[in-house]
């Protein structure tokens, strides 16, 4: 038997992305200042954070039969993640076009691809990996079916499930919410929910400015038992049900953001989730409080340097800067 792992269902996205001073409008060709393809997508950037911290990692997605598609089988083998990919010669791989102004404005346009052709069946398929698991690590930009289907077979086989429900798809429901047992969402993605989930309007950007008491009375109307609400500089903010506290001392408080050098937040929160799901193993006998403190420096670490994937720091980066 193998080591107690990780399994994350997720996308693969390449990124194509261009700096230029200002966007072209519509029928004009402009020369951009430079361009950068890297590897993208929120399941493989947080596979690779949660394979950083030294935690086994098995990865389920989907890619087209092209370039960027072996690009990410490489990449996946260079990261020590044992990927099991359902190949497509119907859809390309997964792909977003950024575009970024000089203002630093950007637009972005994401075609999923292959991903959401990752089909049910696939997922069902992968029963050895999710036995060999004790955690499953899912995000929103696959087909929903295969998401459900994801979060079943995890809990047939008794995993830890844990949501990232990024970003919050269409289909997302009280049904599927009802298979999770961490949830971690953004300002955004919170507020979204809450009108989804519980017809309770709220203003996302107030969000870090209410009460513990007040955010962890919405975070209750979600149907899950624990969420972990990220609030980007202001660190993130957690809540539990009274049934499992998780080994924690309260059912819920905040923890304040790491002071560090910011100079690009994307994939902070991919960062984030990758860290909660290798320290429900690394740091499985200690309170959950520890585990999202280690997530929450993690995360605060990839936001010093460019990009995604390639952001994501390891163990080592983590505990030599912040012990
Ligand atoms: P997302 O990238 O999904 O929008 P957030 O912006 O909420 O997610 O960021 C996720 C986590 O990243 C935060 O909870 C925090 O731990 C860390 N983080 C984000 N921005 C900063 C920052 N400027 N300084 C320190 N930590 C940060």
């Amino acid at each position: 038997m193998d080591a107690a792992r990780v399994v994350v269902v997720g996308s693969y996205n390449q990124d194509y992305a261009w700096r230029i001073d200002v966007a072209p409008h519509a029928g004009e060709t402009r020369r951009g200042d430079s361009f950068l393809s890297a590897p993208g997508g929120k399941g493989m950037n947080q596979a690779i954070a949660c394979a950083r911290q030294g935690v086994p990692t098995a990865f389920v997605g989907a890619l087209g039969d092209d370039a960027a598609g072996r690009g990410a089988r490489e990449l996946a083998k260079a990261e020590g993640i044992d990927a099991h990919w359902l190949a497509r010669d119907d859809a390309a791989t997964g792909s977003a076009c950024i575009v970024v102004e000089g203002s630093g404005q950007n637009r972005i346009i994401v075609a999923l691809g292959a991903n959401e052709r990752l089909d049910a069946g696939f997922v069902r398929a992968q029963a050895d990996t999710f036995a060999r698991s004790r955690v499953l690590l899912a995000q929103l930009e696959n087909n929903i079916d295969a998401t459900r289907a994801a979060f079943e077979l995890a809990t047939a086989h008794r995993l830890v499930r844990v949501l990232n429900p990024a970003p919050v798809h269409a289909q997302l429901d009280a049904a599927l919410l009802a298979n999770v047992d961490i949830l971690t969402p953004n300002e955004t993605e919170f507020a979204l929910l809450l009108e989804r989930i519980a017809g309770e309007r709220v203003d996302a950007a107030s969000l870090a400015q209410r009460s513990d008491d007040e955010l962890h009375a919405l975070a209750r109307k979600l149907g899950v038992a624990s969420v972990v609400l990220t609030l980007g500089a202001q660190g993130c903010f957690v809540s539990h049900g009274e049934d499992d506290l998780r080994g924690d001392a309260s059912t819920h408080y905040r923890v304040g953001a790491q002071a560090v050098d910011a100079i690009d937040t994307t994939g902070a929160g991919d960062a984030f989730s990758g860290a909660i799901a290798a320290g429900l193993l690394r740091f499985a006998d200690r309170p959950f409080r520890d585990i999202v403190v280690h997530a929450n420096r993690c995360a605060a670490l990839s936001t010093e340097q460019r990009g995604a994937a390639d952001a994501m720091p390891d163990f080592e980066a983590v505990i030599a800067r912040f012990g």
